[in-house]
Parts: C-alpha cells; structure tokens; sequence
C-alpha cells in the first residue's frame, strides 16, 4: 500500500457538508484545508473579509469550498448562511463556529476601566454571534434528512481562568464554553453532538493585531510565537500553530469523538497565562 493509498483510507469527513465561519484567515482557514484534505463534499467558509475568503475557497477548489459573505453579529445573515447551504448541497453536518475578534475598543481592559460599549460590540460577534449559528445549524441538522451532526465552537483558554487584562474577551469566552454546555444537554436526544475547542495561544493576526499589541504596536508572527513559546509549560515543540488546533477539531467533528459531546478540548500546550 503506497502512503497516498494509507492516507486516503483515514480520511474522517469524506462526504460532509461543514461550514467554518471565520475561515478566511487564521484558525479558521487552517481548519478549512484540513477538513477538504479529509474529503469534505462541501465545506462554505463565511466571513466577513471578502477578497481574503474568496481566495482561500478558490485555493481550496471551487468544486469543493465555496465563500459566503456573513457578518455573524447579525442572526439574519447567519440564518441566510446556512438555509443557502443546505439548499445548496442538501443538509448540513458539520458547523465550525469560529468567527471572533480580539477587541472592538480599548485595548487591554481591566475591570477599573471597562469600557462597557465595545464590550457589547465583542459580545455581539463572539458570544451572541456564535449563539446565532449554534441556534440556527442546529434547527437545519435537527429538520435535516441526515440524522444527527457536530458543532464545534471556538473558546479560548481564556474561558477557563481569570485574566487581568482583556477581560471582556475573557468574559464572553466564558459565556462560549456556558453555550455549548447548555446546547449539548438540548441536542442530544437528536443525536447532535457540541463542544468546545479552546486554544492557548496562536500567531494569528487576532493575536499578533489584537491580543497581544501594546498601544496599537503589532507584532509580527516570529515576535509573537516567541512570546507564545515562552508561556507554554510543554517544551521542544515550538510554539502551536493553527494545524494543531485544526486537528482537535477535525477530532471533535469527525466520528472519532462519536460519544463526546459538551467538553471543552483545551489546545494550549501547558500555557501559563501571564
Ligand atoms: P483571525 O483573526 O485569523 O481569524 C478570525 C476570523 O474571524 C477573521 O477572518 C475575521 O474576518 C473573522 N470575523 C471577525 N468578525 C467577524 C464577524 N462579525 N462575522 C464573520 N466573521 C468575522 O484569528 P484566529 O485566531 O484564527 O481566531 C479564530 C477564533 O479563535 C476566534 O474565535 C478567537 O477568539 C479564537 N481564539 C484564538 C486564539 C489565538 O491565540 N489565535 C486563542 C484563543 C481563541
């Protein structure tokens, strides 16, 4: 057996309908090339930066990805996304609901300092955002002639600690991780399966851009990773990269994690937040 012959046989996703919101960068692009390695039927990346998505999906193949643009803050967009999915390509099995931003205002809050409008504005994509789409793929996957499907929302190591700065990005990742608990306990009886994956840190331009700038200075990837690497308790590896996080939720769609719903996959390498 050739290594192609071995790899085909392990694809996990062959004949899946998946969309990936913010996949047209980061964490979400890497996830969309892995899922179409797999063998995805149909994978829509929706997001809002429209020339870098239409570009990632053409890379992809246009018989295979598709871009749509969707800002997901706003829950008519999101319900527009995936009734055109599954007019499209008949049902939906996989929604990766990875979309967020690091900050809408004020960089670095701490509680002595919230600046309680851009909270709203980072609740209304990363928390009501990622509700929107739990909410309204999991009404096609529950209506659907597929039985069953997986949800995967994207967390954050974040939501599992409490961090002085940032702390309404903290927050609403708390909220993320409170969503798809609460979600897993509903679905179940139609077979639908949710769960969180939260990565620890990787130098993608949310975190070089957002996270990680200090008084509007960025970082560049080597600056980043660095930084990164640093924090990790796990060593020799370099720092993660968007791969590793693509194969936790390649695990968490695929039927690898049949019996895990409602868990949070924390991707982090031993980080110790600062
Ligand atoms: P990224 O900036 O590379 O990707 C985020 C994508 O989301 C972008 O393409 C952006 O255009 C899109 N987006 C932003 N607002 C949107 C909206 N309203 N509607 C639709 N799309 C929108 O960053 P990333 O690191 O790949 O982020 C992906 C997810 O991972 C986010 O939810 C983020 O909070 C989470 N996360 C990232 C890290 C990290 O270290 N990179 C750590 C923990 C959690």
């Amino acid at each position: 057996m050739t290594e192609t012959d071995h790899f085909l046989l392990h694809k996990k996703l062959e004949g899946k309908v998946a969309i990936i919101t913010g996949g047209a960068s980061g964490i979400g692009e890497a996830t969309a090339r892995l899922f179409a390695q797999h063998g995805a039927r149909a994978i829509v990346i929706a997001d809002i930066q429209d020339a870098l998505g239409q570009s990632v999906a053409e890379s992809i193949g246009h018989g295979q990805c598709t871009y749509v643009h969707c800002d997901v803050a706003d829950e008519g967009q999101v319900k527009g996304l995936i009734d055109s999915t599954v007019e499209a390509f008949g049902n939906l099995d996989i929604m990766f609901s990875n979309a967020g931003v690091g900050k809408t205002g004020d960089l670095r809050q701490s509680i002595l300092d919230l600046n309680l409008d851009a909270s709203d504005r980072l609740f209304a994509i990363n928390t009501r955002g990622m509700a929107a789409c739990v909410k309204h793929a999991a009404r096609a996957m529950v209506e659907g002639s597929v039985k069953g499907g997986s949800i995967v929302c994207t967390g954050s190591l974040a939501a599992s600690t409490g961090v002085e700065q940032f702390i309404d990005y903290a927050m609403c990742k708390h909220a993320v991780l409170g969503l798809v608990r609460c979600a897993s306990k509903g679905l179940g009886e139609y077979g639908i399966r949710v769960n969180c994956v939260s990565p620890g840190g990787v130098a993608t331009p949310l975190t070089c851009n957002e996270l990680l700038a200090c008084n509007e200075m960025t970082l560049s990837v080597e600056e980043c990773e660095k930084f990164l690497e640093g924090i990790m308790g796990l060593k020799g590896f370099g720092a993660t990269k968007t791969k590793d996080i693509a194969n936790a939720v390649l695990f968490l769609a695929s039927q690898d994690s049949q019996f895990i719903t409602g868990q949070n996959l924390i991707v982090d390498g031993g980080t110790k937040l600062p």
